[in-house]
C-alpha cells in the first residue's frame, strides 16, 4: 500500500488507502536498477525488522513495558508486546529501545506544539512497538494512531530516523489531537508534512496536486512524472515511495515546489483550523464527494484569484451543472463507493461540453467550489453537511470505533480512550439537538472537546 509509509488513523478509511495504490503512477515506471547504497544499508536494517507472523492470530501475551513522563499529566507507557516471545531480546535491551523512544516523542511533541501553537495537551498515553501485522496495523502500514495511542513498526522507527527526519512521528503526533475520523485528517498530517519537505507533496500528491497545478505551478504533472519516473529496486523491503524519497531528485524542481508550500502554509493553517472546528462535517464531505483534498480545494478557492476560464457564460452554467449533479450526490456516503466526483464531471465536461483541456476543467472547478461553498461574507458554508446522511454518516463511524473497541489486539488503554470518544461523539449530538444547558452542556461542549 502505498500511502502506508504515512500511517492513517486508517481504521476507517483503508479504502482511500487502496483508492491511492490505483492511482499512484508508480507502478507504470518501477524498474529494476541499482541504486544508491544508502539504500542498501536502510534494507539491511530492516530485514530483521519486517513484521512476524503470529501462529494463532492473537497478539503476543508477554510484553516489555516502561512508564515515561514526557509532558505534564499522566505519564506514557512505552510497550514492546513479544519482546522475547517475538526475539527483540536475542538483540536488543529493552530498556534502552523505550529511552530512545521517549527521546523522539520529546522532540516530536515540541516541534509539533512550536508548529501548532494553540495544541497545548497532545493525548498521548502509549506508544507501542508493534512487530506483527492485524488489522491495527495493516501489514504495509508503517505506523497507526488509534485511541491515545500511536502504534509503530520496528520497520518505521527505522525509515522515520534514517530518511523522513521523524515526519512519521510527527504525522501520527497530529492524529492523536483530531477529534473526528476521516480523510481531512489525513490531508492536515500530510500538510504538515508537506511543510517539512517537498517531496512528501509528491509522495502524497492526491491531497495538493489540483491547487498546486492551478495556482502555483501549471507543469506540475511533469514533475510529478520526472520524480516516478526514476527507477527503483522492487524487491527490497525498503518501500518504493521511501526509495523514490532518497533517490536524488532535481533541485530546481523541489526549489519551486518549496516556494509553493511556502504560499500555501497559511492556508494549510486554516485547513487545520476547519478541521478542528468542523471535524465531522469535513469528513463527510471529503467522503461524500471522494475527494481527500476538499478542505483544501475550498480553502484555495476562497483565498486565491482564480485564473480565467475563458469559457462562455453558458458553457459555464452547463458546467456548473454538471459539478451539481456529481457533488451532490450521496452514493458514495449510502453505497460505499469510492467515486472521486470531481473527476467524474470532469468527464461530462469533457465528452459532453467537448471542452478536452484539463486546466479549463480545473479553474472551472474551483469557480463552482467558491460559489458552492464561500459565503459573500467570506465564511465557509458548513450547512451543506447537514440532514439525514450527515447524521447516518456519523453514526456509522462511531459503529466503526465500536467494532474495534472488539478487536482482539486492542490495548486497555485504547478501550478506555475510545469509549470515552464515543460518549463524547454521542453527548455533543444530544447537546446539539437539545441546546439547553440544563440538558448537559449545551452550546459551548463543542469549544471545550
Ligand atoms: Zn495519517
Amino acid at each position: 500500500m502505498v500511502k502506508a509509509h504515512l500511517m492513517t488513523r486508517g481504521f476507517l478509511i483503508l479504502p482511500y488507502v487502496l483508492f491511492f495504490w490505483l492511482f499512484n503512477p508508480s507502478n507504470l515506471f518501477a524498474q529494476n536498477v541499482p541504486v544508491s547504497t544508502d539504500v542498501g544499508e536502510l534494507n539491511r536494517l530492516i530485514q530483521p525488522h519486517l513484521p512476524h507472523p503470529l501462529p494463532d492470530e492473537n497478539p503476543p501475551t508477554d510484553t516489555f513495558n516502561v512508564s515515561i513522563s514526557l509532558q505534564e499529566g499522566t505519564p506514557v507507557v512505552f510497550s514492546i508486546p513479544g519482546f522475547h516471545s517475538l526475539g527483540c531480546a536475542k538483540c536488543h535491551e529493552g530498556e534502552s529501545l523505550h529511552f530512545k523512544a521517549a527521546d523522539r516523542m520529546r522532540r516530536v511533541l515540541a516541534k509539533l506544539k512550536t508548529i501548532q501553537p494553540e495544541l497545548r495537551e497532545i493525548p498521548l498515553r502509549q506508544y507501542i512497538i508493534q512487530s506483527w501485522s492485524d488489522k491495527l496495523l495493516a501489514p504495509n502500514q508503517l505506523a497507526h494512531t488509534t485511541f491515545d495511542t500511536i502504534r509503530i513498526s520496528p520497520a518505521a522507527i527505522l525509515i522515520d530516523s534514517k530518511v523522513y527526519q521523524e515526519a512519521t512521528h510527527l504525522h501520527e503526533s497530529l492524529h492523536l489531537t483530531q477529534k473526528f475520523v476521516g480523510p481531512a485528517n489525513e490531508l492536515e498530517a500530510y500538510s504538515l508534512n508537506i511543510i517539512s519537505d517537498p517531496r512528501f507533496l509528491l509522495l502524497n500528491f492526491p491531497y495538493f496536486e489540483d491547487i498546486i497545478k492551478t495556482f502555483f505551478i501549471e507543469n506540475f504533472s511533469e514533475i510529478l512524472n520526472d520524480f516516478y519516473a526514476r527507477p527503483i529496486r522492487k524487491q527490497l523491503f525498503v518501500p518504493q515511495e521511501t526509495q523514490w524519497f532518497v533517490a536524488p531528485f532535481n533541485e530546481d524542481q523541489l526549489e519551486r515546489l518549496r516556494q509553493a508550500i511556502g504560499k500555501v502554509t497559511p492556508l494549510l493553517d486554516e485547513v487545520s483550523r476547519l478541521n478542528r472546528d468542523y471535524p465531522k462535517e469535513f469528513a463527510y464531505l471529503s467522503e461524500q464527494t471522494g475527494n481527500p483534498a476538499l478542505l483544501l480545494e475550498i480553502v484555495a478557492a476562497k483565498h486565491l484569484p482564480i485564473p480565467d476560464s475563458g469559457v462562455s457564460e453558458e458553457i459555464r452554467r452547463k458546467a456548473f451543472s454538471f459539478f451539481d449533479l456529481q457533488m451532490n450526490k450521496k452514493d458514495n456516503i449510502r453505497l460505499g463507493y469510492k467515486i472521486n466526483r470531481k473527476k467524474e464531471a470532469f468527464l461530462f465536461i469533457q465528452n459532453q461540453l467537448m471542452i478536452k483541456d484539463p486546466v479549463i476543467h480545473l479553474r472551472l472547478y474551483f469557480e463552482y467550489i467558491k460559489k458552492s461553498f464561500v459565503k459573500s461574507d467570506g465564511k465557509i458554508n458548513v450547512q451543506i453537511a447537514e440532514g439525514e446522511d450527515f447524521n447516518s454518516y456519523v453514526l456509522s463511524k462511531i459503529k466503526g470505533v465500536r467494532k474495534m473497541i472488539s478487536y482482539k489486539g486492542m490495548s486497555k488503554i485504547e478501550r478506555e480512550a475510545a469509549r470515552k470518544w464515543i460518549k463524547k461523539m454521542l453527548f455533543l449530538d444530544q447537546a446539539k439537538k437539545n441546546p439547553n444547558p440544563s440538558l448537559g452542556g449545551g452550546g459551548d461542549v463543542g469549544e471545550n472537546f
